[in-house]
């Protein structure tokens, strides 16, 4: 189901392209920059979640989980799409200037690299909402090691790119609002969740780790 989710929404992303150009006229590197990172962690996101099968132990998820998330998939991918394909939020079209071209594009570059590590990092422990999964173990490695929360900083970075390079402000901000609404809401209660898990281990690991950006001193 979920590989149906995120393989539709690649190919949703795709076909904006012509329908885009057809609406248009032209389209611009921007929006192609944007529709292409998109697919990009869709893909990744498939790739590196494909075959999970460890079992969930303990599930969190309430109505405001679900509605948060909700949210964020309206914000990150309904809105661009709906942008992307109609002219419902035309009235929100904007030009960006060469700056935010140039840093959308290295906010979402990062992002999806980010991502990427995250996700080979955390493996079968990841989960769209929170659990606690059959053996789960606390990886504090890899990019783990540098924070506690990289997906959530990949994330951060994909929806300013969002922002810079979805040629609407609307739906451009929609998933940076959406997705710090999820966020505001859910590290404290994931966090108390490792806690209940692994104990002093997790209380440890935060404290010698920051949550979102890494510290640029070298770590001894
Ligand atoms: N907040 C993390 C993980 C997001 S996926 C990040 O941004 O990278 C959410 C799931 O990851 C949660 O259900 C939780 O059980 C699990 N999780 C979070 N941090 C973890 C860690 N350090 N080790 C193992 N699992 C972790």
């Amino acid at each position: 189901m979920n590989m149906v989710k995120r393989l539709s929404g690649a190919i949703l992303f795709l076909l904006a392209v012509p329908v885009f150009v057809w609406r248009h006229g032209e389209i611009t590197y921007a929006t192609l920059c944007y529709v292409a990172f998109t697919i990009g962690w869709l893909v990744i996101r498939e790739r590196l979640t494909r075959g999970q099968t460890l079992k969930t132990v303990t599930a969190n998820v309430d109505g405001l989980e679900k509605a948060t998330l909700f949210a964020t998939a309206i914000g990150m991918m309904l809105l661009p799409v709906i942008a992307l394909y109609t002219p419902l939020l035309d009235f929100a079209l904007y030009t960006p200037t060469m700056a935010a071209f140039v840093a959308g594009t290295v906010a979402t570059a990062l992002g999806a690299y980010v991502f990427f590590r995250a996700h080979a990092d955390l493996g079968a422990y990841w989960s769209p909402t929170l659990e606690i999964r059959d053996g789960h173990q606390l990886i504090t490695s890899g990019i783990y090691s540098r924070v506690r929360h990289p997906m959530y900083t990949a994330i951060f970075l994909i929806c300013i790119g969002q922002a810079l390079l979805l040629e609407n402000w609307l739906a451009g901000i929609a998933g940076l609002i959406a997705f710090t609404a999820l966020y505001v809401l859910r590290v404290g209660r994931e966090e108390k969740l490792m806690i209940e898990q692994f104990g002093e281990t997790y209380q440890a690991y935060a404290a010698r780790t920051p949550r979102l950006i890494p510290s640029l001193r070298t770590r001894s």
